[in-house]
């Protein structure tokens, strides 16, 4: 039998870890920040009769440029963005992972603050772009001094702000974002993955997109959309950002099935996003609950809260599973994160960890 380590593989790949978030067949799954809300089943059966017809057409290749779908997402972000403004891949880790592969790569690099989204590492690594770190203020925190410090140090092709972070919760305010982009040549990634989840009214990213055209904001459909199966990310940025993103994607790679389900679900956006006021009830709860039973619940804009005050990471990671409960050790000592699910959800969670606890 042969091993990894007796491939040919690239030097800088050696020694690396994929991805590893644990898929166990659980009761109550809280690990990935999914939306634990099955989506609507009028919804549902709207999105199968969109794929119905489009599975007719599959001896075609697919729209290349996926016309339909970025009308929807433009519609859906507002903000006077059109479809030239908005790109869409397989899931926001792919466009991700074009952006790198067209604006980082071998010779460049990429600033990021951890704690943060780890794939954020993971696709520098996979496209041979250097990864670079620093810190965050207190609380997990990022102040435009900090961020432009660490920009006029490291000097990276690229800067990653998640907002708001994930694992941590922290938002990036709109203050912290424009210095970055005043302070860099490159360019400035925004990751929103869970921009729906932030208090209501405030403004995202996207309301710095027009005269900064090298300002990137990422979302998905992942999250607030109950969608992470479809595998459905996307980008908002100059329409020449799409021009460099066509450069590194392979064609057609956006399946007809994938475009049919997404353009059906963004038809009933308020239907698919109705369960996110229920879920940021749920996130605040467990802040007031987790902070009751003696841990340090960080603020958070997200669907998770992350917790700090635990002894042993690993043994209540095992405690919980022994209850049929999966949440995340993300390696950060004294700390877990669990995602908001549904109130009988969030509930068992609570009192499985009383239980423990007492
Ligand atoms: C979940 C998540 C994503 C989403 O990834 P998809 O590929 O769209 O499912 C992106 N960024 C962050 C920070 C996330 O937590």
């Amino acid at each position: 039998m042969t091993s990894l380590a007796d491939l040919p593989i690239r030097d800088d790949l050696r020694g690396l870890t994929p991805y590893g978030a644990p898929q166990k067949s659980v009761r109550i799954a809280l690990n990935v920040n999914e939306n634990t809300h099955p989506i609507p089943e009028a919804v549902a059966q709207s999105i199968v009769e969109s794929l119905a017809a489009a599975i007719l057409q599959v001896n075609r290749y697919p729209d290349r440029e996926f016309t339909t779908l970025r009308e929807s997402l433009a519609t859906y972000l507002g903000h006077g963005l059109t479809r030239e403004n908005v790109w869409a891949a397989n899931g926001s880790n792919e466009v991700l992972q074009q952006i790198l592969q067209a604006f980082g790569g071998p010779g460049r690099s990429v600033l990021g603050f951890p704690p943060t989204y780890s794939m954020h590492s993971i696709l520098a690594a996979g496209t041979g772009t250097r990864w670079v770190t620093a810190e965050r203020d207190a609380e997990f925190r990022l102040s435009p001094e900090t961020v432009v410090a660490a920009i006029n140090e490291h000097k990276p092709d690229i800067v990653f702000l998640c907002s708001p972070n994930n694992p941590t919760g922290t938002p990036v305010s709109i203050e912290t974002i424009a210095a970055a982009y005043e302070a860099t040549e490159g360019i400035v990634v925004v990751d929103e993955a869970y921009a729906e989840f932030a208090p209501v009214g405030l403004p995202t990213a996207l309301t710095l997109l027009e005269g900064r055209p090298r300002l990137l904001v990422s979302r998905t459909m992942s999250k607030a959309f109950a969608f992470a199966g479809a595998r459905v990310g996307y980008l908002a940025a100059d329409p020449a950002v799409n021009d460099a993103l066509r450069l590194v994607r392979l064609p057609y790679h956006l399946s007809a099935l994938t475009q049919a389900a997404a353009v059906a679900a963004l038809a009933h956006t308020p239907e698919m996003l109705a369960m996110v006021d229920d879920i940021r009830g749920q996130r605040d709860r467990l802040v007031v609950e987790l902070a009751a039973l003696g841990y340090h619940p960080y603020e958070s804009w997200a669907n998770f809260v992350l917790f700090g005050g635990v002894d042993d990471p690993h043994a209540l990671f095992e405690a919980l599973l022994e209850e049929d409960i999966l949440i995340r050790d993300l390696g950060i000592p004294g700390h877990m994160r669990v995602t908001a699910g549904t109130e009988a959800e969030t509930t068992a969670f609570l009192e499985a960890l009383g239980r423990i606890k007492a």
